[in-house]
């Protein structure tokens, strides 16, 4: 993290700009269970729109829908989720994935969003049986999609429980995101991962095929391959960086840490090579 307040996340995405690298903004927080906290996170997200619209940034938001409600009612987060895209006019609203029982009401409340307005994308996993499937629905509605590698705790009857075979899936959906019946749809294909391996394979791919490089973008999170990412978006390839503020940062640490102890590795190695 850049820093705990907006203001910080704003400084962030300036310099980040300057490198011709734009941003995606995302308040820290989950789980709500209270209304006026999903209407204040709501209230939060309208202002930070009319931030970035003033400092004149390119800057996307990504938001949770259990920090939007779902958990007491998927209408209220709908309702809380509409307002914020409603607000942002052309800028995207990505709606993240949370873990798997979420999966199919967050897919659910996507659509629907998705068929009364083009500016709205979501996450999809590549950790889950399921994504593939998933994938397959979404392409015809031309979807944004942010391909991930996945990031909580699941069980073995839902993800697989090998990082190779996951990498191995994250490769066959990503090719299916550059396919022709993908961009035919117009979809909006984010490869957001850090994994250089993949990175290079995904790059090697798109030039074989004669893909226009602009047809894709890759996301990373701030701070992380900071370097890569300069260098991919100095070879002209679009990179987004996902900035991540606010203060509750250490009960969703231990959080992350419960769900996936390698993290704990991932947090003391960027703080060692910063
Ligand atoms: C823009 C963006 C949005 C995301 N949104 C979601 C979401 O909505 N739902 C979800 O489940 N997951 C989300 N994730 C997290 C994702 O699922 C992975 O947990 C995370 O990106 C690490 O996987 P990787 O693809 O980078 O590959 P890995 O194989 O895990 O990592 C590749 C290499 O990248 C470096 N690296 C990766 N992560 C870190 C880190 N945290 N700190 C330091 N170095 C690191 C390491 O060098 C590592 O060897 C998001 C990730 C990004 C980049």
């Amino acid at each position: 993290m850049p820093g705990e307040t907006v203001e910080d996340a704003l400084a962030a995405a300036s310099r980040l700009r300057e490198r011709s690298i734009e941003t995606v903004f995302t308040y820290l927080g989950e789980n709500v269970t209270d209304r006026t906290e999903a209407a204040a996170v709501t209230r939060h997200y309208l202002g930070v729109i009319d931030r970035v619209g003033a400092c004149q940034l390119d800057t996307e938001l990504s938001v949770k829908l259990t920090q939007l409600g779902l958990d007491i009612d998927p209408a209220l987060s709908y309702e809380n989720l509409t307002q914020i895209i409603v607000h942002a006019g052309q800028r995207m609203v990505w709606i993240d994935m949370e873990a798997s029982p979420y999966v199919e009401a967050t897919l659910d409340l996507y659509r629907r969003a998705r068929q009364a307005h083009s500016n709205v994308g979501v996450c999809l996993q590549a950790y889950l049986y399921r994504t593939a499937n998933d994938l397959e629905s979404l392409l015809p509605m031309g979807a944004a999609i942010r391909l991930v590698k996945g990031a909580y705790r699941e069980p073995a009857d839902r993800a697989f429980p090998r990082k190779r075979d996951v990498d191995k899936n994250y490769w066959a959906l990503a090719r299916r995101l550059l396919s022709p019946e993908a961009r035919r749809a117009r979809v909006r294909a984010a490869m957001a991962t850090h994994d250089r391996r993949l990175i290079a394979r995904i790059t090697d791919y798109v030039r074989a095929q004669g893909i226009d490089r602009q047809s894709l973008e890759f996301q990373m999170l701030y701070g992380i391959e900071a370097a890569h990412q300069i260098r991919l978006a100095q070879e002209g390839w679009k990179v987004r960086v996902l900035i991540t503020y606010g203060s509750c940062w250490f009960p969703w640490y231990m959080r992350r840490l419960a769900e996936r102890p390698a993290n704990a590795w991932f947090v003391l190695r960027s703080l060692f090579s910063a």
